[in-house]
């Protein structure tokens, strides 16, 4: 028996399979109708620009991951989750100042097609702050961990290495997107992005 693709659509907002990228933007206005704040720890900080909502539908399996890791001695922090469109808007303009138009594409979203406005996706990092939203995140006990088990809590590394023709993004090894555990599994044994599974 093969894997069934079309058992959740993905194109539908609310569907755990719901692909969004810069080809598949959200609907305008979209907002998950049930954000709620996860029980894990939380990266502290000063600004108003981090989100720690995520939709209710990857809570239990978030925070099964988060304690399934620490007791594996890797001690995981929520980074960012939700981000309303005008969140983006903020962000993306930051983006272009720091680094001009075409780099500021590479990591991040226009607004209205970031994958932090479905409420599946969360940037997530080490309590110990190691490399923070950066590449070498890889390379911690955390970010190997996530590499290595994400999957089994329905998770995967939505931005994997040398994927940019599929994803358009450079690789992030601390976004990660909930698609349930069926379709976890399935693209961490195919090494599959989304946009190579499903053929979009
Ligand atoms: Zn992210």
């Amino acid at each position: 028996l093969g894997f069934n693709k079309s058992l959740y659509p993905t194109n539908d907002p609310g569907s755990i399979w719901w692909v969004v990228d810069k080809h598949r933007p959200l609907p305008p206005g979209y907002e998950p109708s049930d954000l709620t704040i996860p029980n894990i720890p939380v990266r502290p900080t000063k600004t108003s620009l981090v989100e720690r909502r995520v939709s209710q539908k990857i809570i239990p399996d978030l925070e099964a991951m988060v304690a399934a890791a620490a007791h594996d001695g890797a001690r995981l922090q929520l980074a960012s989750g939700y981000r309303s469109y005008a969140l983006q808007v903020s962000m993306y303009k930051q983006n272009i100042k720091r680094f001009g138009q075409t780099e500021a594409d590479n990591v991040s979203a226009k607004p209205g097609t970031s994958e932090h406005q479905t409420g599946f996706a969360l940037d997530i990092g080490a309590m110990s702050r190691e490399c923070e939203v950066q590449a070498c995140f890889a390379g911690t006990p955390e970010g190997k961990w996530l590499a290595e088990h994400a999957y089994e809590y329905g998770f995967i590394i939505r931005y994997p290495e040398g994927k940019r023709a599929a994803t358009g993004y450079d690789f992030e090894p601390w976004h990660l997107r909930y698609v349930g555990r069926d379709l976890a599994a399935e693209l961490h044994l195919t090494g599959q992005t989304p946009e190579e599974f499903f053929g979009l």
